[in-house]
């Protein structure tokens, strides 16, 4: 058993049940009620020091594993093999000062082996299913997670079926295909999607990964918040912006601080600011509205950030306490602001995000404007996703302003013409 593992809680109800009670979510609230994983933080507290996580150097302890008492796995043979998480927190200060902000940092996540913070799920997902001796996992989802799923099930030999939009950019598809996944290329939506999953997970009796409705993600998504917070010597940026599409990324940064501050290793929670797309951006409207997450229904959702589409956010109900709980907000942008703040993110700190994840940024300029995010704060940018993950999008974002590679003669001749048309002699 696990000796820090304590039950599966209810947000909606706060009903208890045992880990091998209840796979998906509260039988009682249905699929809004996506479960937490709570831990007996008062021994954890009595058994373990942050200097002693610190203290873990070797290479191999520098991944997600680290917090191993803190993550619902039992037994360290169901571990997948992929470095998955420690990944760099980057300070950004010619960022900050274009933004006249005390402090930005980024949490690059497209540093991961399948490129995006999902794998950090679903490496938690795949040891669940080692243990419960699964032998194939589904999972529905918009690209990133089913390449993580691919990617972490092709490292231990399991097997994945794979429901995505048939939207879904090509690069994330080819992944899925390199990996070994079987792919159902829906022609529908990833709301869709989600739904065939559920349904053929039940009849064929497969473990399902989906986004929220699997406890497990959010413990997965989470070790990023360790990550930043140990990386900042145990403490917590002011303000965290996050993208938010099912709204599970959002849950599982509150759940990573949550879990900290209960055992004292941080001194207070950092305010959590949820970004949407304007086109997909059903937990803004929630919120500003203060309606019940509960009562959501599927809306439509068009964006080029295709990681955040999602017509009915699966873990909205975490996703708005993570918002409320931090005393933080929601907000949206524009497609153009979060085209532009590709190149933008690149140019300032060399870092090169996918659409869904430059959103962080288009969101900090837009906080700053309405005096959400003041600029004497300590601000992090999760950046959960790639660049190359879809290279439509970021052409279209260097097309947007004109910059071009520019046809030279291949002659020295020709090189001198066009540096000095360029300005550059
Ligand atoms: C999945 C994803 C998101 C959104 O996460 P949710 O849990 O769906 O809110 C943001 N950015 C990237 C790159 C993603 O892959
Ligand atoms: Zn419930």
């Amino acid at each position: 058993m696990h000796p820090y593992l304590s039950h599966l809680e209810c947000p909606i109800c706060h009903r208890h049940y045992r880990l091998e009670e209840v796979s998906y979510t509260c039988p009682t609230c249905g699929e809004a009620g996506t479960l937490d994983i709570v831990y007996d933080y008062e021994r954890l507290r009595q058994d373990i020091t942050p200097e002693q996580i610190s203290a873990q150097t070797a290479p191999e302890s520098l991944n997600l594993w680290r917090y191993r008492p803190l993550l619902p796995v039992l037994d360290d043979a169901f571990i997948p093999p992929l470095h998955i998480g420690w990944t760099p927190l980057l300070r950004a200060p010619r960022l900050a000062a274009a933004l006249e902000v005390k402090e930005i940092w980024l949490k690059d996540e497209g540093r991961n082996p399948t490129a995006s913070l999902k794998d950090r799920a679903s490496a938690m997902v795949a040891a669940r299913a080692a243990e419960i001796g699964a032998e194939v996992i589904t999972t529905a989802s918009s690209g990133n997670a089913a390449a993580a799923l691919a990617g972490v099930c092709a490292s231990v030999g399991i097997r994945c079926v794979i429901f995505v939009p048939h939207t879904a950019p090509q690069a994330k598809i080819t992944q899925l295909l390199v990996y070994g996944a079987t792919v159902f290329l829906v022609k529908g939506t990833y709301d869709d999607a989600f739904d065939l999953s559920v349904q053929a997970a039940k009849e064929y009796g497969w473990y399902c990964r989906n986004t929220g409705m699997n406890p497990f993600t959010t413990e997965g998504k989470k070790t990023a918040a360790f990550e930043i917070a140990e990386q900042l010597g145990w403490t917590a940026p002011d303000v965290i912006l996050v993208s938010v599409g099912d709204g599970n990324i959002i849950a599982g940064q509150y759940k990573g601080f949550y879990d900290l501050y209960q055992m004292g290793w941080i001194d207070r929670m950092p305010r959590l600011i949820g970004v949407q797309a304007e086109g997909s951006s059903s937990m803004v409207r929630a919120w500003a509205e203060e309606r019940d997450p509960v009562s959501m229904t599927v809306e439509p959702a068009t964006t080029v950030a295709d990681s955040i589409s999602v017509g009915l956010p699966r873990d909205r109900v975490k996703a708005m306490r993570a918002v409320r709980a931090t005393n933080g907000s929601y907000l949206s942008v524009p497609d153009t602001a979060i085209l532009a703040a590709i190149p933008e993110l690149a140019r300032a700190a060399g870092v090169f995000a996918e659409p869904a994840a430059s959103t962080v940024l288009a969101g900090l300029h837009r906080a700053l404007e309405t005096g959400l995010v003041g600029h004497q704060e300590r601000v992090a940018l999760l950046i959960t996703g790639h660049g190359l993950k879809d290279i439509k999008s970021a052409i279209a974002s260097v097309e947007a302003e004109g910059k071009i590679a520019h046809p030279v003669e291949p002659s020295m001749d020709g090189v001198r013409q066009l540096a000095k048309e360029l300005g550059l002699a």
